[in-house]
């Protein structure tokens, strides 16, 4: 029977919640969540809900839970960093209409937790937590150890299907490259990540900055190599900041270092040049509090899929947050892995059906992912330029825009880059591809 299958998957992230989630919901009933950390608290930031990412989630029955503390952007302002002065405009509320689901913004904890709350719902997932996934072996009945946090003993797992949602540091990618002789690692993208979340508490004294929180807008500050965006999330009681800069403070640091605890005073020089308004707001993060997070990446992989395992979200597109879509495509990777392996498609169960299935998965999945990958670095190239001739055109494009002509330069806010990709429906679309590549759901599986 296709619904016992063992399913085994490293990595309890957005994609890793998504797919068991889109599993279970399709009828698997033997699915096992392997995740290192002891218990899942969610890293305290902001993330957009894009309305592809809300569709799906709304399929899966937890957007509701998710919706009710996010903010619904109305229109996102691009300033130039130094003198606050607006370069770009852009109102989001045809968004709602046209692709059916409002762009929002929200608590990352929130957005985990809902996923984690749909899983723990379905009595087909369990969760193996605390516990380190190594020596991956792959085949048709791929293997692992897995080592639980609490000292107990490295014990073996054989499994039908492993899906590695493990991350930018996934070691299923560093596995499956190895036994297929490929190469590539995760590299630095140069650039690096503070995030801060400001409470109506601590801005309350600060009239400007209160506006901003009150808003319905996503701001944009841009300057030379660095932005900050930001945006009002829970309800509104939380001002959410994100930059990109530099990763001058990671120099001399191992590569396997992601995040360092930052120094405020490192991250106001980084600043130094934006407007007075910035400077205060970064002034009002307790010292202690900066953290920051090296942003890596990965050239694009010769394959997601080796026998019956499959690589998901940022294991194989890792991509830089200037299209705010990472998290959305781990979870578009979950939703599509529901629909190619739901049991009735694979209802023979055979290892060579769970391959077609998954490399259905991956011909749909990798020019997408791979195209967003490829969008948020250019978007920051774009975003990012010093003063000369090609910041003098961005900024010409930015005005022209602004009286309906031309596109936006922040290919996030470019409407029809928005239609591909809000406008893609990756269920409906893996719906068509497995009939069209003979994977037909049978009735009674
Ligand atoms: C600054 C910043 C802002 C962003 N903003 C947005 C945004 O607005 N919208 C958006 O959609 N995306 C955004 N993203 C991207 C998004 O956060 C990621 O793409 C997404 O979280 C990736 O999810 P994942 O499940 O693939 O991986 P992860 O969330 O990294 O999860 C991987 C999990 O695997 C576990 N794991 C790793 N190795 C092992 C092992 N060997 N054994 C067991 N468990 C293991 C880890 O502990 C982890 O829990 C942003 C990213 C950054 C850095």
């Amino acid at each position: 029977m296709a619904d016992t299958l063992r399913i085994a998957i490293v990595g309890a992230g957005m994609g890793g919640l998504a797919a068991a989630l889109a599993l279970a919901k399709s009828g698997h009933k033997n699915i096992t969540i392997y995740e290192n950390a002891t218990n899942l608290g969610f890293v305290g930031a902001g993330i957009q809900l894009a309305p592809n990412m809300a569709r799906i989630l709304d399929k899966l029955g937890c957007w509701q839970q998710i919706a009710a503390e996010a903010v619904q952007c109305a229109n996102t302002s691009i300033r130039e960093g130094s003198s606050d002065k607006e370069l770009g405009y852009v109102d989001l509320e045809y968004v709602k209409e046209k692709y059916g689901y409002p762009h929002m913004v929200g608590h990352r904890a929130s957005l985990a937790g809902g996923l984690y709350d749909g899983c723990k719902g379905e009595s087909a997932v369990k969760f193996a937590l605390g516990n380190t996934i190594s020596d991956i072996r792959f085949g048709p009945k791929p293997t692992f150890k897995a080592t639980p946090a609490d000292g107990g003993e490295t014990y073996d797992v054989e499994c039908d299907i492993l899906l590695g949602a493990d991350g930018v540091k996934s070691s299923t990618r560093v596995a499956m490259l190895q036994e297929l002789g490929l190469t590539g690692s995760a590299k630095d993208s140069g650039q690096a990540a503070y995030r801060i979340m400001l409470t109506r508490e601590q801005i309350k004294d600060d009239a400007e900055l209160l506006k901003l929180l009150d808003s319905d807008s996503v701001t944009r500050w841009i300057g030379e190599k660095k932005h900050i965006i930001a945006y009002p999330i829970h309800n509104k009681t939380i001002y959410n900041i994100s930059t990109a800069q530099p990763d001058i403070n990671f120099a001399g640091a191992p590569d396997a270092q992601y995040t360092t605890r930052g120094s405020k005073s490192a991250m106001k020089q980084t600043y130094d040049d934006f407007c007075p308004m910035i400077h205060r707001m970064l002034d009002l993060v307790p010292e202690g509090d900066v953290v920051e997070w090296k942003l890596r990446v990965h050239d694009p992989l010769d394959t997601w899929v080796h026998g019956s395992t499959a690589l998901v979200g940022d294991a194989c597109h890792p991509t830089l947050p200037h299209m705010a879509q990472g998290a959305a495509q781990a979870i578009e990777d979950g939703a599509v892995l529901g629909v190619v392996l739901s049991p009735s498609r694979i209802s023979g169960s055979s290892p060579e059906t769970i391959n077609h299935a998954l490399r259905i998965y991956e011909k749909l999945r990798k020019p997408r992912a791979e195209a967003l990958v490829e969008l948020a670095a250019e978007s920051g190239r774009a975003m990012h330029l010093g003063a000369g001739k090609a910041k003098e055109e961005r900024d010409k494009a930015f005005a022209a825009a602004r009286s309906g002509l031309g596109k936006v330069p922040d290919k996030w806010a470019d409407a029809d880059v928005q239609a591909q990709v809000y406008g893609t429906d990756v269920v409906a679309e893996a719906l068509k591809l497995c009939e069209e590549e003979g994977l037909v759901a049978k009735l009674n599986a």
